[in-house]
């Protein structure tokens, strides 16, 4: 499937957005949905992601700007809501780079010190 078709029912992300495997939601907008990351690596581990299927930030962004934009107010909504003025947002983009769920996903990571550069 293209990286821009709306869904991918092989997707796991696409299936939390759709209800079909249970996730811990905490925000949801009309184009995105923010869900505890199930290993979280922080005391807040939240993963944003489109409605929509993209494999990556920079398809997103190509695909769809107004979704990527608000992958970023949804990050920093979570972030307040959670309590925390200093955070982290990351895009794992490719499997080099650590990708491992190819649904483009904004890590929003919060709670501890968080040390510089990353692993
Ligand atoms: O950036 P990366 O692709 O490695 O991030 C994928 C994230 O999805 C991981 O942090 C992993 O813990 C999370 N995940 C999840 N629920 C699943 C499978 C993976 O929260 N069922």
């Amino acid at each position: 499937m293209e990286a821009t078709h709306q869904s991918d029912p092989a997707c796991l992300f696409c299936k939390i957005v759709a209800g079909e495997v249970p996730g811990e939601v905490v925000h949801v907008t009309e184009r995105t949905v923010a869900f505890r990351d199930i290993n979280g690596q922080a005391p807040t581990h939240v993963l944003v992601v489109p409605r929509a299927h993209y494999e990556n930030a920079a398809a997103l962004a190509a695909g769809d700007p107004e979704a990527a934009a608000e992958l970023l107010t949804s990050a920093a909504a979570v972030a307040t809501a959670e309590g925390h003025d200093d955070y982290r947002l990351v895009f794992n983009t490719g499997a080099g780079a650590g990708q491992t769920v190819f649904h483009t996903h904004l890590h929003v990571l919060a709670g501890r010190a968080l040390t510089w550069p990353p692993g």
